[in-house]
């Protein structure tokens, strides 16, 4: 089967085709600035360079077209026709309490996910227009919705409630929610895979540590906790955000700012984390390390603080499942800046793990870097929300 995965932004479109039975990548692509002057398409067939072309988007409808247009040109395409995508699995960032698992796209279920726009007015409005445009272009086609929340929605009561009045919770869905749960999950079952055991049988904890970071902590399969709560804002350092913050900062800045509390927050969510903590230096680790590396005391701070912040969201997972037995790095700084791993783990050796410097030095590719008689295994396992989302995909369209 050829599935089309479609991750939408407010003026953005993700895709990538993939062919199911092999899991390959036969394209990919990202269309950008819709809706805004100079919209463009770059895209990508497998084995091949990076195509960029200005074209006009005056909305998502245009986008998917013209999508739908590289996936079938002559000279770039991948398909010759339309009637070769099987089925479209679209990222959905926020399922609320509706949804617990992926599942097939009809009126309802549109209903049901506008419904949870108000815990994610950013994402989920951008995620329905997606759906809607690919209905138009794709009559017939079926499509998947993959909730970015859905895989955390088995953690217990203890570890989703607030300690807020109850009433929020009963009016609002006030709550954490956590995010990136295409990743987690994709990333603890490929862990127990590589170590040939069952994720049934293991606890583990993944480190999503990208440019948005999370982490979970995965008993006998199933998210128990995790990081981001109601909103991706919650829990670690991230590029941009502040993640865990005394709650009273935001009226004592707003106050002093002379600011609302919602232009607070989007500094908190946009000029914050690292990028704001080393005093504007960047918002990427590599830039980062490289201040650091010239002594640039800030970006050492910060550096400091985030590697602080992940060990100890680890601790306190090994604590919420009675211990661990897999630690796994993934996403962009999880899988490709071996200063950091060094960082956090050097906090964890005294539960029973250490890191290989050699082994260390890959980058973005699956490797256990603890020794062999380490009582927990420490590893990096490329995430791929891609291929996660047409898997499940074709779970519920075959
Ligand atoms: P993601 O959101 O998963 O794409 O991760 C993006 C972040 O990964 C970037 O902001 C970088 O800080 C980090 N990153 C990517 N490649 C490297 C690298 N080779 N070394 C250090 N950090 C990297």
């Amino acid at each position: 089967m050829n599935v089309l995965v479609i991750n939408c932004g407010s003026s953005s479109l993700k895709y990538q085709l993939i062919e199911s039975d092999k899991e390959t990548v036969l394209a990919k692509g990202l269309c950008e600035r819709i809706g805004i002057d100079g919209s463009c398409i770059t895209h990508q067939p497998a084995g091949k360079d990076k195509i960029k072309t200005e074209l006009p988007m005056k909305d998502h409808k245009d986008a998917v077209k013209i999508v739908i247009d590289k996936l079938t040109d002559k000279e770039v395409g991948v398909i010759d026709s339309l009637d070769e995508i099987d089925a479209v699995g679209h990222r959905v960032v926020h399922g609320g309490e509706k949804f617990a698992s992926s599942v097939v796209i009809d009126d309802k279920v549109l209903e049901a996910i506008k419904e949870c726009n108000d815990l994610a007015p950013l994402h989920n409005p951008a995620n329905i227009i997606g759906i809607n445009a690919c209905k138009q272009v794709m009559p017939g086609v079926p499509m998947v919705a993959v909730f970015d929340t859905a895989f955390h929605q088995t953690m217990p009561k203890k570890a989703y409630l607030y300690g807020l009045p109850y009433e929020y919770y009963d009016k609002y869905k006030v709550r954490r929610y956590g995010f990136h749960g295409t990743s987690h999950d994709y990333v603890s079952e490929r862990a127990a895979q590589i170590l040939g055991k069952d994720r049934k049988d293991l606890k583990i904890i993944v480190c999503h540590l990208g440019n948005g970071a999370s982490i979970s902590a995965v008993k006998n399969g199933e998210s128990v906790d995790t990081s981001m709560g109601l909103t991706p804002l919650e829990g670690l350092i991230m590029g941009t955000r502040s993640g865990d913050i005394d709650p009273a900062i935001v009226s004592f800045i707003a106050a002093k700012e002379n600011l609302t509390a919602e232009e607070v927050i989007n500094i908190c969510n946009k000029k914050s984390g690292i990028y704001g903590l080393s005093g504007g230096i960047s918002s990427d680790f590599r830039d980062l390390g490289a201040a650091a590396d010239e002594g640039n005391q800030k970006a050492i701070d910060t550096l400091e603080a985030y590697a602080y912040k992940v060990a100890k969201y680890v601790g306190s997972y090994v604590v919420a499942m009675g211990g661990v037995d897999v630690i796994a790095f993934t996403a962009g700084v999880g899988e490709n800046n071996c200063q950091m791993r060094e960082m956090i783990v050097k906090y964890l050796s005294f539960l029973g793990t250490s890191i290989d410097s050699e082994k260390n030095k890959l980058r973005g590719e699956e490797v256990i870097l603890s020794a062999k008689d380490d009582k927990i295994v420490t590893m990096v396992v490329p995430t791929n929300e891609e291929l996660a989302i047409a898997r499940q995909t074709v779970d519920l369209v075959k």
